[in-house]
């Protein structure tokens, strides 16, 4: 164990004697020593925080003064960032927007279709917009892809130019560049891939500011091989031009290694032959074990006989890990690394009813 995970294993054995688990533990320290890496290696391109990745205030204070803004995808996380962060520079995205949401006052409005362009119009609305764009190239080895054939997501080359001929002879919306997300998952040279494809496209209409997205790789099966922030920030400031803003807006990979999902183990069986160990809480807590289909990597204090690690629900999709080399009895405390991304604010808290889990913060 290395010493940046100490205070979160000490906080858990004092939770456990109090009664306090299943909980949430993030390390601020960590975070922001990862933050500090991620800013230094960017240089010049800007970032936007990926909110919906994990909205927490507390998490976003420790964020703000690396960020150059926070990237939001809806109404509701447009208002908690305002609420928190009044000052900071706001970028609004998603599909499906409301009029409340299409008109709302930002720095950056991401343009998904061309009828946005025409309520705003409609409206009699002025903004500074992004055109998403999807553009159609072969994304390899993406766990998530949002671009590079039909998707619901942002415009093809046909409905940007669509955009930018309704766009003329007027000054109310402004054309300030392009924006994408094409693909998550990726590693650094990928990314970098992916970049120079979108601003060369963005160059050919002449624009001078690119978000080229998140999506940034971490891998589950190996907490310890992060992306190179360093390959990528030294990869897009080769390919910016001078008088080009680019900026990214990564969340996952920023956010997910600060925090620890703690719980322990209620009961331990052998059903058929395999083991079983049932920890309170499950994935109504922390939903990314079902989603994503993987183990959720956790602390190995002592190997033992391979074990399956199953929540508290009446579902075979509560399962947290498979076949996990650890040994594990009842009382023991279990934690679950990489939950400070897309864990929490990603899960059915309600369903069947069970108590929701405390939220703890070290290293600050
Ligand atoms: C979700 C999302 C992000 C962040 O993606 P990560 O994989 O968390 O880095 C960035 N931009 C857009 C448009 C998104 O939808």
């Amino acid at each position: 164990m290395t010493a940046t995970t100490l205070p979160i294993r000490a906080r858990a054995l004092e939770l456990a004697a109090a009664g306090e688990l299943p909980a949430y533990v993030y390390d601020l320290g960590d975070l922001d020593t990862h933050m500090a890496a991620v800013r230094a290696a960017l240089g010049d391109i800007q970032v936007y925080y990926a909110v919906k990745a994990n909205p927490d205030p507390t998490l976003m204070r420790v964020l703000a003064p690396y960020v150059d803004g926070f990237e939001v995808a809806s109404g509701g996380e447009l208002d908690h960032v305002r609420e928190h962060f009044p000052e900071s520079r706001i970028a609004l995205g998603g599909p499906g927007k409301t009029d409340s949401e299409l008109f709302a006052e930002v720095h950056r409005l991401h343009i998904e279709s061309p009828s946005e362009i025409r309520r705003l119009f409609a409206a009699g609305r002025s903004a500074d917009v992004l055109l998403r764009v999807n553009l159609d190239i072969p994304i390899k080895g993406a766990s998530l892809a949002m671009g590079g054939g039909a998707t619901p997501f942002g415009m093809d080359p046909e409905g940007i130019s669509e955009c930018i001929e309704m766009m003329k002879g007027q000054d109310a919306v402004r054309l300030r560049g392009i924006h994408a997300h094409l693909a998550s998952g990726l590693d650094a040279p990928t990314m970098l891939e992916l970049a120079g494809a979108i601003l060369d496209y963005a160059r050919s209409l002449g624009v001078t500011e690119i978000n080229v997205g998140g999506g940034m790789g971490v891998s589950y099966a190996d907490p310890d091989s992060r992306f190179d922030w360093q390959t990528y920030g030294a990869g897009l400031a080769a390919l910016r031009r001078p008088g080009e803003t680019v900026r990214i807006e990564p969340g996952r990979s920023i956010s997910v290694y600060c925090g620890r999902y703690v719980t322990q183990v209620i009961d331990v069986k052998r059903v058929h032959g395999e083991r079983f160990a049932v920890v309170a809480g499950g994935t109504h807590h922390i939903r990314t074990p079902a989603t994503k289909g993987h183990s959720q990597p956790m602390v190995i204090e002592e190997q033992g006989e391979p074990i399956t690690v199953v929540g508290q629900l009446c579902t075979p999709k509560d399962t947290m890990a498979r076949h996990v080399p650890a040994q594990l009895a009842t009382g023991d405390v279990v934690e679950f690394l990489m939950a400070g991304a897309y864990a929490w604010n990603i899960s059915h808290h309600d369903f069947l009813m069970h108590p929701k889990p405390s939220f703890h913060y070290v290293g600050g």
